[in-house]
């Protein structure tokens, strides 16, 4: 089984990213789990702290856990936006691969101190765990927005990373790019698409040569994803999509069979449908090459 690096290294090699998808119960792990083995690709599933506190943080680890071990599947589990260090190390402690350190929303210098701490403290408890930190303003929440936040403000600067990634050493870097978390009521009817700022993500990853990860992808216009991955992202994730797919395939389940109560029934259309949504994007990712040989 490759390491969550080794698969990193290779994507970023290859100029294709490995996708991310939040999940909140067992229903998106198993959609997003039998997308990736069909397309015979890499996943990472996240769990952001809200996420964890719902379903456990140790509980969700032992699920993935379990699947890459029965599979031998190369499923990651990254503890998506945790804002401090307590809940980081609660997660590293509890099996997770990866750990996205977000304290983003405060002034730079004092991001930079927190994240360099944060950074220490995980490595010593796990050396092999990875560490992300995150510069920028990205908007927070991936639900529906009525909205959109003012962004062009915090796009990260190629300077601004360098420094970050030199003082805090993360093994990856979450830039504000044109990105932005949740998704505008346009974006879901499809009439508008996020648009990315291709040069300044070819900018930053001359300035800083580690792995680079694409957050709020939802609704991002194709060509983009594309471009964007084609000039220096490793890493793409989705959560409003699923969340979007998810309850679509719940409503429209509850539709056909109004009368049901037994879960297992009801829940499979969830599956489908979440399964289509992420199939979707890791088939875009991959640039439709499949990349696991063992599964
Ligand atoms: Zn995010």
């Amino acid at each position: 089984m490759e390491t969550l690096r080794k698969t990193l290294e290779q994507a970023d090699a290859n100029r294709v990213a490995i996708g991310h998808f939040n999940i909140s119960d067992l229903v998106a792990l198993k959609a997003v789990f039998e997308a990736a083995r069909e397309l015979k690709v890499p996943v990472i599933v996240g769990a952001s702290e809200g996420e964890r506190q719902f379903m456990g943080a140790r509980q969700v680890a032992a699920l993935v856990k379990s699947l890459r071990e029965e599979h031998d599947f190369p499923i990651f589990l990254n503890a998506d936006h945790t804002h401090s260090l307590p809940s980081a190390m609660e997660a590293a402690k509890a099996g997770f691969d990866w750990i996205v350190f977000d304290v983003s929303t405060l002034p730079f210098e004092e991001n930079v101190r927190q994240t360099k701490a944060a950074v220490e403290a995980l490595k010593s408890v796990r050396p092999d765990i990875l560490v992300e930190g995150e510069i920028g303003d990205i908007g927070s929440g991936s639900e529906i927005h009525d909205a959109a936040p003012e962004l062009q403000k915090g796009l990260t600067s190629p300077a601004q990373a360098k420094q970050f990634v030199q003082e805090t050493r993360v093994d990856t870097l979450a830039p504000a790019v044109g990105n932005m978390h949740g998704m505008l009521k346009s974006m879901v009817a499809g009439d508008v698409k996020k648009r990315l700022d291709i040069e300044r993500i070819r900018t930053i990853k001359a300035a800083v040569p580690i792995f680079m990860t694409l957050h709020g992808a939802s609704g991002t216009d194709d060509d983009d994803l594309r471009e964007a991955i084609a000039v220096g992202i490793t890493v793409v994730h989705i959560n409003t999509e699923v969340r979007l797919a998810w309850r679509g395939g719940f409503d429209s389940a509850l539709a056909k069979q109004p009368n049901e109560i037994v879960p297992y029934k009801l829940l499979p259309p969830v599956v489908d449908s979440v399964k289509r949504a992420v199939a979707a994007r890791l088939t875009l990712f991959s640039g439709g090459r499949r990349r696991v040989r063992s599964a």
